[in-house]
């Protein structure tokens, strides 16, 4: 038996979005793959619902925008995030968003951020996965250990129902197995960071008519403020009938009744109202980066790798960056022109992202929590409004930052890769609410408009991508010729269009399979292969 063309590519634990996005551009490449997924894909609670604007741009080169615009969560729903004291009570102060139908593309990207919480997310990325032909995926299956060696992985696979245990042989083996993975745990990897922030408790409760009891009107996000300071907040959570309420806590633990969740809703509004609680969730807020994002042939990506605060939105977005940076690798490797240390350079890219995304999540919690005590805050006085008025306006300031990230979005980079090729220019400063793009190497590819309408990112993702800008673009075969010699996809684009050429500032530009710019100069190089086997990791 050739094992090599015979066993399993991928094994990938875990059909969180995670794992479906890595399922998804693994199966969008053509590769053979295999999802294990503990429960039976039902969610319990959905925690994530903010679809930052990169996740949005791989939704489009895998041909699934619609289907994320034509999610259930109602797009004429304002996204407003107001500051208040209760939803009869005084507002602080509000950041107007529109609904998703008037949310415009910020000039940076062909796509906007959207709202689509997870128990709708999922199930589209589900449905991608169901829609190539390579991508399998089996319920109530756990993994339960894994060993490795040269040429593969063995992995204890046992079925839930049942307790049959099998063992299935892959190439490689992606832990996308969530806080507690099982990856993680039998590669010896440790987390730094802090294991604990707050003892949260997320419920999610129904009531159809809230809005119309109160006087603020639609929102996405409330943010309450009591005279201790920031205790909870409620989310739109589905647009319509369903509303997150998180009881933020504190470091302590404590355990929440039945009678203390009714009187933290109770207080929250200012009024009694009826509604039905459909789940409870305790969940644990942590600030973790795993000291390691694989090991041999086995990797974790998203909260196997990361936890973070989810203040911000950004803990699902990262992770499936993450799936994006590991898929094309390892595609590269089954591929067989992957150069030896191409893998080693998951971690090098990914690690230092995920450690600026929980250090931003963990400042956006404390942003959030940065009133603290105002013991005169519901005092109805003109020293009570003044107090109100004076902090409505620092914490809408303060939150601001948690509201725009494109910087966290779009521009996290990979400077100091070693698959990139530095082009001498200084490193630009990473800043979080703004983007200034730049296909400096290890950036993301910017994205311009074609004549034709397209987006200069929709000619990205397969393989590598030479552009040749402007008309007097040197000829590029000395490089297509090098990376044919290696078995390197790279298809040539020509474009004449003088946006494209001042926002790549180069007239030739390697762009990765990923969408990261991997060179750019002005002139061939002088060794070709050289640059070609450092694009794949075959340097050391
Ligand atoms: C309240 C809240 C709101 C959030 N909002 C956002 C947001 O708006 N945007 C955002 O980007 N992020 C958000 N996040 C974070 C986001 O939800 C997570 O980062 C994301 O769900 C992680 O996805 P994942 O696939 O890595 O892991 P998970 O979603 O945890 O999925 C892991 C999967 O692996 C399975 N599994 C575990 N162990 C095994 C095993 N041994 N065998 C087989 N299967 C196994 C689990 O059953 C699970 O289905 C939020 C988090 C919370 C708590």
């Amino acid at each position: 038996m050739d094992e090599a063309r015979d066993t399993l590519p991928v094994l990938i634990v875990g059909a969180g979005p995670v794992g479906l996005a890595l399922a998804g551009d693994l199966g969008w490449r053509g590769r053979r793959c295999l999802i294990i997924e503990q429960s039976d894909g039902s969610i319990y609670q959905p925690r994530m619902d903010f679809v930052g604007v990169r996740t949005m741009e791989f939704c489009r080169r895998w041909g699934i925008v619609d289907w994320v615009e034509h999610s259930p969560y109602p797009r004429d729903y304002p996204q407003d995030n107001m500051y208040l004291t209760a939803l009869n009570g005084y507002e602080l102060g509000r950041e107007r968003f529109p609904a998703m139908q008037d949310e415009k593309p910020p000039p940076q990207s062909p796509q906007h951020r959207e709202r689509c919480p997870q128990n709708m997310f999922d199930p589209i990325l589900l449905q991608f996965c169901k829609s190539l032909p390579s991508v399998g995926l089996r319920y109530r299956r756990r993994l339960i250990g894994f060993a490795q060696d040269e040429n593969g992985v063995s992995a204890e696979v046992e079925n839930v129902d049942t307790g049959k245990r099998e063992t299935i042989r892959a190439l490689y083996i992606v832990g996308c197995d969530g806080a507690a993975s099982k990856v993680r745990e039998t590669l010896g990897i440790a987390m730094h960071g802090k294991p604990v922030i707050t003892y949260t408790t997320n419920i999610i409760f129904r009531c159809p008519n809230l809005v119309s009891l109160h006087d603020k009107g639609r929102a996405y996000r409330h943010i309450f403020v009591g005279p201790e300071g920031t205790w909870a907040t409620i989310v739109a959570i589905n647009g319509r009938d369903q509303w997150r309420m998180s009881i933020i806590g504190s470091g302590e633990k404590k355990d929440i009744t039945t009678a203390d969740i009714q009187a933290a809703i109770r207080r929250a509004a200012g009024f009694d109202f009826e509604y039905e609680i459909l789940t409870v969730l305790p969940w644990i807020r942590r600030e973790l980066v795993a000291e390691h994002f694989g090991q041999g042939r086995a990797f974790i990506a998203g909260d196997a790798a990361h936890l973070m605060s989810p203040t911000g939105g950004i803990g699902m977005n990262t992770g499936i960056q993450d799936a994006v940076d590991l898929s094309w690798k390892i595609d590269a490797n089954l591929a067989g022109w992957a150069g030896p240390h191409l893998m080693k350079t998951y971690e090098i890219e990914r690690r230092p992202v995920g450690l600026r995304n929980v250090a931003e999540a963990s400042g956006n919690l404390g942003r959030m929590r940065s009133p603290g005590r105002n013991a005169a805050l519901l005092d109805d006085t003109p020293e009570g409004a003044a107090l109100r008025a004076q902090l409505g306006r620092e914490f809408t300031a303060a939150m601001t930052r948690e509201w725009h990230t494109l910087g966290i979005h779009l521009g996290y980079r990979y400077d100091d890769s070693p698959i990139c090729e530095p082009d001498g220019t200084p490193v630009p400063p990473l800043d979080v609410m703004n983007y200034a793009q730049t296909a400096r190497p290890g950036a993301r590819a910017p994205h311009v408009w074609l004549k034709d309408g397209r987006s200069t990112l929709d000619l990205f993702g397969r393989g590598f991508v030479l552009l040749r800008l402007g008309r007097d673009a040197p000829d590029g075969k000395a490089l297509t010729t090098a990376a044919a010699a290696r078995g390197v996809p790279l298809t040539e684009v020509t474009l004449d269009e003088p946006d494209v050429a001042s926002a790549y500032e180069r007239k030739l530009v390697l762009v990765r399979p990923d969408g990261h710019v991997a060179w750019r100069d002005d002139r061939i190089p002088p060794d070709p292969t050289r640059l070609i086997d450092r694009i794949r990791g075959a340097l050391a």
